[in-house]
């Protein structure tokens, strides 16, 4: 039986892919990177085009409310596959979606959804190639579930598996901000927290001509916690971050209170985490400082197999990932 948890991004979300899905779609080729990797996204190899790699992806967007402070489901299906694509190293192309509305939606918020998936595909110049449109009686789906697939072109396929022992470990900004967010909205809180969905696409390109980049994902559902655990199994190397240096804003670090939830645990819908070589780490830094002052230098990697968070006291915990479900349909 499906249940909440494994659709929430950690351990159980992880067990249905490897067990359930995965062992149904294999593809051995060595011109394809596919599912074996569980990255952000595939890729395959076209000799003819010079030996640059497609890169894709595809996500579905279920989030519950459709607006929310910073974003809406429409952004946030575009950002979302952009910012798969951006961390495999490709330039994002073109999208296809697939709406599945509910009988009786309303025609005017849909409108608005589409401007708002127009309006941030051509910011990043992303080409809405096609899609599907489907409506379910009312009550069997609620309001709008969006399905989106893209692709986008890399001279080099940049993987979890890169990240080697002396990387410096980035990140571009304050964490958790998405989920913080869609909390807010739910319960009807009082708070400033805005989600952080935003394209990675051009800063990525950025960072990616500085060089030094081994690898990079954005953080979404299981949080940094997840990322970071996801890096450590596929590169084996051990990860050591400080606590204090992990940037959580204000507002998310007293909703995290109110609730018990760990911030590193929170989903982000536009930040990065950087693995490079810590001679481009300066550099890299900066140019995420432009787009966030709190981006910054958050851990090293080191040898060994585990996410280790050490405080300022200098005690030292083991960074596991997410277990089960905090909140349905954040993304
Ligand atoms: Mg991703």
């Amino acid at each position: 039986m499906i249940t909440l948890s494994h659709g929430a991004g950690g351990k159980a979300t992880q067990d249905l892919i490897k067990k359930t899905i995965m062992p149904r779609f294999r593809i051995r080729n060595v011109n394809f990177l596919g599912l074996d990797g569980l990255d952000d996204g595939s890729a395959v190899n076209v000799k003819k085009v010079g030996g640059k790699f497609f890169v894709f992806t595809s996500d579905s967007y279920t989030v519950k409310p459709l607006f929310f402070k910073g974003g809406d489901i429409g952004k946030l299906s575009v950002v979302g596959v952009v910012n798969d694509l951006s961390v495999m190293g490709a330039k994002p192309l073109a999208m296809h979606l697939n709406l599945i509305i509910e009988e009786g939606f309303d025609t005017g918020l849909l409108e608005r959804i589409l401007d708002s998936i127009g309006k941030n595909a051509e910011k990043d110049g992303v080409a809405i190639l096609g899609g599907d449109t489907k409506v379910m009686e009312r009550g069997k789906v609620d309001q709008l579930v969006i399905s989106a697939f893209g692709v986008g072109v890399a001279d080099k396929v940049i993987t979890d598996a890169g990240v080697k022992v002396g990387d410096d470990i980035i990140v571009s900004g304050g964490v958790g901000e998405h989920e913080a967010a869609i909390i807010v909205e739910r319960e009807g809180l009082n708070s400033t927290v805005k989600s952080d969905c935003a394209s990675l696409s051009r800063v990525v390109q950025k960072i990616l001509r500085v060089g030094g980049v081994h690898a990079m994902k954005d953080l979404t559902r299981g949080g940094l916690s997840m990322a970071l655990n996801e890096w450590s199994e596929k590169s084996g190397v051990g990860l050591e971050m400080g606590e204090e240096k992990i940037p959580v804003s204000r507002q998310v670090r007293s909703i995290c209170r109110v609730y018990g939830f760990d911030p590193f645990n929170l989903a982000c819908e536009g930040r990065v985490v950087v693995a490079c070589d810590p001679g481009k780490s300066e550099k890299i830094l900066n140019i995420l400082k432009r787009g966030n002052a709190g981006a910054a230098v958050i851990g090293k990697a080191v040898k060994g197999g585990e996410v280790v968070i050490r405080n300022r006291f200098g005690g030292r915990k083991i960074l596991r990932p997410l277990e089960g479900v905090m909140l349905p349909r954040i993304c």
